[in-house]
């Protein structure tokens, strides 16, 4: 029998209606004894990390879910986190990038409604966990919701209600699980031993371009951040004409060695830097960069941890394009 380390870490699946609304209450224990099957194909060790809303989920508690699968790695054949939806695809690319090449499943779940609600998909999701963290040959970071598994790094919250609340972005599916038969698209074999790390630095801005923004906001992003990602439009491209000039503001960036990543707002197919004027210019001045079809997560949480393995700006600039758990198929490699 496989043995499975359970690490709640709060979110929907584990909420209760408090009068505040509803709040991460139920235990990591009272999760696994929701789905008494699983003791038919794993044993389970439970561990209650943080009982927390996922919107509370900062790179603290990334460092620290790492932390603990590196200290029971040796122990089990795999991991099953639950976790709130809302940061899951954050987190999901946060330990993506901590922890990296495993042979073992790391996989991620939550749910839409609370275990407890009469009609609920948490036991569904954890169960398909379970079996997908079991069944597993192939290591790596997964998030399994609605019969679905996901690459970590490919994972987007699309939707806030249904059930189907997550896609695979610019990536396929991994596995299809329905009651315990998997069928598995895409497997993943690592060669090199499992490598944890330890640090992030979460200065890193997300700035979404809107028509009219008034480029001095850059001014101030280079003041208090190393990296912001920039999600610009279409296939990318930062605005220079009239009085709103963006390319000016670059330069007091990259003196101030602040990383300029630009991606896009259009959720499928990634960013083509080269394509139009819009783009080239700010490539070719200013060492921006772009993030092809990774998702914003991915962008995001890879620049934390880049900036978090104390890197020179140009290997940190060669390192970005690095693909990290297929996080990136259409850079520059
Ligand atoms: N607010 C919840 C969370 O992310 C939503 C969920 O789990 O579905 O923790």
């Amino acid at each position: 029998m496989q043995k499975i380390l359970l690490i709640a870490t709060g979110g929907t699946i584990a909420s209760t209606k408090t009068e505040y609304g509803l709040a991460p209450g139920i235990t990591s224990q009272e999760l696994y004894d929701s789905v008494p099957e699983a003791g038919r194909f794993c044993t389970v060790d439970t561990v209650q990390l943080l009982n927390i809303d996922s919107t509370n989920v900062q790179p603290e508690q990334w460092i620290l879910m790492a932390k603990t699968i590196e200290e029971h790695y040796d122990d089990y054949d795999g991991f099953v986190i639950t976790h709130g939806t809302d940061t899951m695809a954050y987190t999901s690319s946060a330990l993506s990038c901590l922890i990296q090449h495993p042979n073992k499943p790391i996989v991620l779940t939550g749910a839409q409604k609370p275990l407890l609600d009469p009609i609920t998909d948490a036991k569904k999701n954890l169960l398909d966990a379970l079996y997908f963290a079991c069944q597993q040959r192939s290591g790596g970071v997964f998030v399994v919701f609605s019969g679905r598994a996901i690459l970590g790094t490919r994972a987007k919250k699309l939707k806030t209600k249904s059930y189907a609340a997550f896609s695979s972005i610019n990536y396929p599916e991994v596995a299809l699980i329905d009651q315990g038969r998997i069928i598995q698209y895409v497997t993943f074999h690592h060669e090199e031993p499992v490598v944890f790390y330890h640090n992030l630095l979460p200065k890193v801005f997300l700035l979404k371009l809107i028509p009219g923004m008034d480029p001095g906001i850059l001014d101030y992003i280079g003041e208090y951040y190393r990296a912001v990602v920039v999600e610009s439009y279409g296939a990318g491209g930062l605005p220079f004409a009239h009085q709103r000039n963006f390319l000016d503001k670059l330069q007091t960036l990259k003196a101030r060695g602040c990383h300029v990543v630009v991606a896009t707002q259009a959720m499928l197919e990634g960013s083509d830097l080269g394509v139009y004027e819009v783009g080239r210019k700010a490539m070719a001045a200013y060492d921006v960069m772009q993030a092809y079809d990774m998702t914003i997560e991915a962008a995001v949480t890879k620049l934390m941890w880049l900036l978090g393995c104390s890197l020179s700006y140009d290997e940190l600039r060669r390192r970005f394009y690095m693909p990290v758990a297929q996080d990136m198929l259409a850079g520059k490699l």
